[in-house]
C-alpha cells in the first residue's frame, strides 16, 4: 500500500501514483478524502485507502468513489454499519489503537467491534490494522507490546479479515516483527519510496536513492570585509574577509527558516553553510575567501538545497529536529516541479540570465 498523501509527499501524487501502478503498485493510501478523489480524477483506479474516518454525510461519497474506509472508532463502526443496512457496501479497514493514541478501536472492545464489522452484510473487513508509535527506534520495545496486543485482537476474531497491515518504512527496515502473521500482509511505505527514512545511515545501508532533488541558483556575489554582517537581524557576521553568494530559494520555498545559520548547501560539488537568516525568498551562504575556497562561484551557478549531489532531504531534517517527511511537504507550490525519467527533479529555469528561484 503505497502512501501518497499530502501531494505524494511533495513529490506530486498523481504522478508518483501514476509511476507506481506502473510498477504494479496496486494499493495507494491517502490522508484525506480529497486527496483521494483527485486521484480518482485522474483516472487512478487501483485500491485506495483513506486514512480519515468518514464523516456521516461523505459514506455516499466514499462508495461513489470505491475508496476503502477506515474505521477508527466505535461510532464510525456504527456509522458505517448504518450506512451497510442502508444498502450501500463498503470494504473498510478496522484500525486497532495498540498504543499510539491517535485513531483506532480501544484494545478491549476492538475484537467484540471487529466481529459486528465481519458479521454485518454489504460490509467487506478487507484488513485489521494498526500503528506503531516507535518504529523508527528498532532498540524500543513498545513496538513489540503493541504487536503483542495486536496479534491478541487477531486471535479473538471470529471469521479472518483479508489482510493486515502494521508497518510504514521504518518498521519494514528494522521491525520484521511488523512484517510476520499468519495473514496475509500488507505495508504501507511513504517516506522509503521517495528514496528516504528517518535514519540517515539506513538510507545508505538499504541503498535507497532519493527521489526529489530541490535546487536553484545563485542569483548575486559580493565580498565582505571582516564585520560586515548579514541578513536581517544580523544574526551572522564575517570573521573574515570573505565571498558570500545569494541564493534563490528562501522560506516561502520550503526551504526552513530555523535552517538560518545552521542549513548547508552544495555548489560545484561543495558543501558550504547557510549564513544569517533565511529570507522569504533568498537565502545567503558562504562560499570563502577571495583568494581560496570556492571563490570562483558566480551568478547562475547551480544550489543544491538538497538531493543528489547535495545534502539529503534527511540530513538537512537533523539541522533542525525535523523529518525528511517534513523537509519534503514542505516544497511549496511556487517551485516548478520537473519530472526526470520517472525520477522527479525540482528547479525552475535553466536560464541564469533572470532572476532564478527553484
Ligand atoms: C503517513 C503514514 C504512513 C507512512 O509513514 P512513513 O513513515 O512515511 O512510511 C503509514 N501509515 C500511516 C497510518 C500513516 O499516517
Amino acid at each position: 500500500m503505497a502512501v501518497v498523501k499530502a501531494d505524494a509527499y511533495g513529490h506530486g501524487a498523481i504522478q508518483v501514483a501514476r509511476a507506481l501502478a506502473g510498477e504494479g503498485v496496486s494499493f495507494f493510501a491517502v490522508a484525506t478524502l480529497t486527496e483521494a478523489i483527485e486521484l480518482r480524477g485522474a483516472g487512478i483506479s487501483e485500491r485506495i485507502l483513506v486514512f480519515a474516518p468518514p464523516n456521516p454525510d461523505e459514506l455516499r461519497t466514499f462508495e461513489e468513489y470505491e475508496l476503502d474506509v477506515s474505521v477508527t472508532s466505535a461510532p464510525v463502526a456504527e456509522l458505517v454499519m448504518r450506512s451497510a443496512s442502508d444498502g450501500r457496501s463498503h470494504r473498510i479497514h478496522a484500525k486497532v489503537d495498540t498504543g499510539m493514541h491517535r485513531l483506532g478501536l480501544g484494545v478491549d472492545e476492538a475484537a467484540m467491534q471487529i466481529n459486528q464489522l465481519l458479521d454485518t452484510a454489504n460490509l467487506e473487513v478487507a484488513a485489521v490494522w494498526t500503528h506503531l508509535a516507535t518504529a523508527s527506534d528498532p532498540e524500543d520495545a513498545f513496538s513489540l507490546e503493541q504487536i503483542q496486543a495486536f496479534e491478541t485482537v487477531l486471535q479473538e476474531l471470529d471469521a479472518r479479515p483479508g489482510c493486515v497491515h502494521v508497518a510504514s518504512s521504518a518498521a519494514i527496515f528494522s521491525l520484521p516483527s511488523s512484517l510476520s502473521f499468519d495473514y496475509s500482509v500488507m505495508v504501507r511505505p511513504g517516506i522509503a519510496l521517495y528514496g528516504l527514512l528517518e535514519n540517515v545511515h539506513d538510507i545508505a545501508r538499504f541503498d535507497l536513492k532519493p527521489v526529489m532533488t530541490l535546487r536553484s541558483r545563485v542569483v548575486h556575489i559580493q565580498d565582505l570585509e571582516p564585520g560586515a554582517t548579514v541578513s536581517y537581524g544580523r544574526a551572522w557576521t564575517a570573521v573574515r574577509k570573505t565571498r558570500i553568494a545569494t541564493v534563490g530559494a528562501g522560506y516561502a520555498d520550503g526551504y526552513r527558516r530555523s535552517l538560518s545559520n545552521k542549513g548547508r548547501v552544495a555548489i560545484q560539488d561543495r558543501s558550504v553553510p547557510v549564513v544569517g537568516r533565511v529570507c522569504m525568498d533568498l537565502l545567503m551562504v558562504d562560499v570563502g575567501p577571495q583568494d581560496g575556497g570556492n571563490s570562483d562561484v558566480g551568478v547562475g551557478d547551480e544550489v543544491i538545497l538538497f538531493g543528489e549531489r547535495g545534502p539529503s532531504a534527511a540530513e538537512v531534517a537533523l539541522w533542525i529536529d525535523s523529518l525528511p517527511h517534513e523537509i519534503c511537504v514542505s516544497v511549496s507550490n511556487r517551485v516548478p516541479r520537473t519530472y526526470v525519467d520517472s525520477l522527479v527533479e525540482f528547479g525552475g529555469s535553466q536560464d541564469p540570465a533572470g532572476p532564478v528561484f527553484v
